[in-house]
């Protein structure tokens, strides 16, 4: 308790919201860890790396400790994006929305970065957010959208990737998707058969100007490769 006193006032967690009873229940763990890291008469460096590292180990703590409150003031935002890195990462859907009530607007790239890597970054970007985290049910994981087929073939420049691909595809692939009425996206767009068994694709259907210009391609002789 003293010594969540002493550091609780050298730290000036006020501004965050955190009181000494509550740096000293998140303080214990961090001393034990730090107890049982001890070696025999260390070197200074060691003790200056040890302190070093016990700081970071509680600054973390303690954004961990912020990230189970429900609401989180702006001041507590800032604090876990800048002290903890990962945890932010992969709290990204909460604190984004904290971010936006808050009008946190420079942190919200610093999210997205650290949701890519250390959260659960999805192969499609939410049009809305710009998260790499639509569901195949085109539900965005990060700001909770909904998103409609036709906002996500805006934001992606759908037709443009669509004529792309079916200039280069096999006319046999070709005749598949207009069959099929569909192709799957997974990060790259594929034809229904090529569809993972598994795991992560979009399916995106073809609207009849789609479907249109897919099937002028097959009347025309296939280009040289
Ligand atoms: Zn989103």
């Amino acid at each position: 308790m003293e010594v969540a006193e002493g550091l609780h006032q050298r730290l000036g967690l006020d501004y965050i919201g955190v009181n000494v009873e509550e740096l000293a229940g998140i303080l214990e763990p961090v001393i034990e860890e730090l107890v049982e890291a001890r070696s025999t008469r260390p070197k200074a460096d060691a003790i200056v790396n040890r302190l070093e590292r016990g700081k970071q180990l509680l600054l973390k703590a303690i954004a961990a400790n912020l990230l189970d409150r429900e609401e989180l003031t702006p001041e507590q935002v800032e604090f876990i994006v800048a002290n903890a890195e990962e945890l932010a990462g992969r709290a990204a859907p909460k604190l984004y929305r904290q971010a936006e009530r808050h009008g946190l607007e420079h942190l919200v790239d610093a999210l997205r970065y650290l949701w890519e890597r250390y959260g659960n970054p999805l192969p499609v970007r939410c049009p809305r957010c710009r998260f790499s985290s639509l569901t195949p049910d085109l539900e965005c994981i990060v700001c909770g959208a909904r998103v409609g087929e036709e906002e996500l073939k805006r934001s992606i420049g759908f037709k443009d990737m669509l004529l792309e691909y079916a200039r280069t595809a096999d006319h046999g692939i070709l005749r598949e998707i207009l069959a099929a009425g569909f192709v799957v996206l997974d990060g790259e767009l594929k034809p229904p058969s090529l569809r993972p068994a598994s795991g992560y694709s979009i399916v995106i259907y073809l609207n009849r100007e789609e479907r249109e210009e897919v099937g002028k391609l097959l009347s025309e002789p296939k280009p040289p490769a």
